[in-house]
């Protein structure tokens, strides 16, 4: 039998087949009551929730079971199996709606994280776009340098010879190409085609590759 005893709101916990919160605990009681079988000890004294016998209460000890309250009027016992079985199905709705709020609270917790890591990720590409642009640009500054050494000469049609250095290179402005092969493999013009497109424009951005304007980004 337990010996742990309490009384008051903790014990609604404690004793916890019973819809009410016991007032006294099961040893607490006065005057004791000692076992009238083998066990020389006080006895515990609890309250029954049978249908037959609502709010009596009884004396028991592992050996035995005596009633210490007289049997309840039937309009009494009524009113109390009802206020029971109220009492026992807020409680188990309680414990549902307390389930849903915490399932509620767990998916919250979960879409929050979900949304700091898309943010994380959009900031961390934004950062690699602003590097790739720099970088980009850092490139076509250098292009622009070398193509300065480069000698262009046009065979009309779009077709440039142009000579860097003791290298000779052909490039068709109109087919994007140059017989270095970097402008076919990049996407983006090498010094030589540089050198042509600035014999014959002032802007690259007609022969820059889509994804590689800057508009893209
Ligand atoms: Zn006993
Ligand atoms: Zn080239």
């Amino acid at each position: 039998m337990s010996s742990s005893m309490s009384d008051g709101s903790s014990s609604s916990r404690q004793w916890k087949s019973s819809p009410m919160p016991y007032r006294v605990g099961p040893l607490d009681y006065q005057p004791t009551v000692m076992c009238q079988c083998r066990c020389p000890a006080k006895v515990a004294r609890w309250i029954s929730w049978s249908t037959d016998n609502p709010r009596c209460r009884y004396y028991k000890c592992q050996h035995a079971r005596a009633w210490c309250d007289g049997p309840t009027s039937s309009f009494i016992r009524e009113l109390l199996n009802d206020l029971r079985d109220m009492v026992n199905s807020l409680r188990r709705w309680k414990e549902l709606l307390q389930k849903e709020v915490e399932d509620s609270r767990a998916k919250g917790e979960r879409q929050r994280r979900e949304i700091d890591y898309v943010r994380a990720m959009v900031a961390m590409k934004k950062e690699e776009i602003r590097s790739l642009k720099a970088r980009n640009q850092k490139l076509e500054k250098e292009k622009k340098i070398l193509s300065a050494f480069c000698h262009a000469i046009s065979d009309g049609d779009d077709k440039y010879e142009v000579k860097h250095y003791t290298h000779r290179f052909t490039v068709n402005l109109d087919k994007k190409e140059c017989s270095c092969r970097y402008w076919h493999l990049s996407g983006l013009p090498c010094p030589h085609a540089i050198a042509c497109i600035y014999f014959k424009t002032n802007s690259l951005d007609a022969y820059i590759a889509e994804c590689y304007s800057v508009d893209a980004f």
